[in-house]
């Protein structure tokens, strides 16, 4: 670990402020960067994959971007607020279940305990060989040098949105709640706040695997809205990994149905474990819009959520890993009692 400073902000100006220095840098290679629950910027600087000069620790902030509340428009969650006081709330149980649900699953409970929700939809990826700096050729983790991954150990890489560049998957679970359930993320920067939907926060890795998402360095997460709907009762998160403790998913859907009897009104996709940033699967909402939902038409629909997928020799059995948990997804959200 490099030496760095650390600077404790007082409120969310203040914080932008600290962090905002000038940079053509995005901002996971900025100086500056904000500290929260540190489980996973902690975790890189001492990998030596990220060197910031100075971390803003953002923890003075949680009373006022620390808390959820629940309303007839829907759920307001802080930014701030730590995964598992998140998923305890009775509210966010019993009427945003995909929500708990990611975050239950996303890790052991000593991470639960730490991670604040804007720092868990920023975490960066798993990828072995951006982990480890022994490794020359990673492109993001030092654009223009390769990607070690391609022709290398690759089971657990993404098979939706790759690029000849990058090819590593996006390791989170909450964020494809979020995107499913078409939620919005409010940010603050030093010119004002913005709101944009959670959808549009990450990039493909295109030629620019190192930019991983739209913010702007020093650009501050405060906030998520979750807008309520006659989908979000009837909603799960399905996380397939090697071992159940603890682990990344190998393939996960987040679903969100609003049904008529069996025939669905509306369906709300979004995968995880198998894409280079949270995956809306818009085609296999299509195909099951004004459908009865048998196995058969979600079948349907998980080959349309894969019919784009490249795979790279040792992950060429995820689209079927991932096919078969969006079919055992939606039919266990067909089957959930509301
Ligand atoms: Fe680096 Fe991406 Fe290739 Fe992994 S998949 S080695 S993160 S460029």
């Amino acid at each position: 670990m490099q030496p760095f400073a650390y600077q404790r902000a007082s409120d969310a100006a203040s914080a932008v402020s600290l962090a905002a220095r000038p940079t053509s840098e995005p901002p996971t290679r900025a100086p500056a960067q904000f500290l929260a629950g540190g489980t996973n910027i902690v975790d890189y600087m001492r990998l030596n994959v990220m060197r910031p000069e100075v971390l803003v620790d953002l923890n003075g902030l949680d009373g006022q971007y620390g808390r959820v509340e629940a309303g007839p428009q829907g759920l307001r969650l802080g930014a701030m607020a730590r995964m598992s006081d998140v998923a305890d709330q009775e509210a966010v149980r019993r009427d945003y279940p995909l929500i708990a649900e990611s975050l239950l699953l996303a890790a052991s409970a000593q991470i639960r305990n730490m991670g604040a929700l804007g720092g868990n939809v920023l975490q960066r990826t798993r990828c072995p060989y951006f982990r480890d700096t022994a490794w020359g050729a990673c492109n993001k983790r030092e654009p223009g040098t390769g990607c070690a991954a391609l022709n290398g150990v690759n089971r657990k890489h993404a098979v939706l949105g790759t690029s000849e560049h990058c090819i590593a998957t996006y390791p989170g679970d909450f964020a494809q709640a979020l995107v499913a359930l078409g939620a919005t993320v409010e940010t603050l920067r030093p010119r004002g706040s913005r709101r944009l939907l959670v959808e549009e926060l990450h990039r493909t890795p295109s030629d620019a695997p190192h930019i991983e998402t739209v913010l702007e360095p020093g650009e501050l997460i405060t906030g998520f809205d979750i807008p309520a709907g006659p989908w979000t009762r009837r909603s799960l998160y399905l996380k397939i990994r090697d071992r159940q403790s603890f682990e990344f998913a190998l393939a996960s859907a987040a679903v969100a149905l609003d049904l008529d009897g069996d025939v669905v009104r509306e369906a709300r996709i979004a995968l995880g474990g198998v894409a280079t940033k949270p995956w809306r699967a818009r085609e296999a909402e299509a195909a099951l819009l004004g459908k009865v939902l048998t196995a058969e038409v979600a079948h349907e629909a998980a080959r349309a959520a894969f019919g784009s997928a490249v795979t790279h020799g040792g992950n060429d059995d995820k689209p079927e890993l991932g096919r078969r948990t969006l079919v055992r997804a939606l039919m266990q959200a067909k089957a959930m009692e509301v």
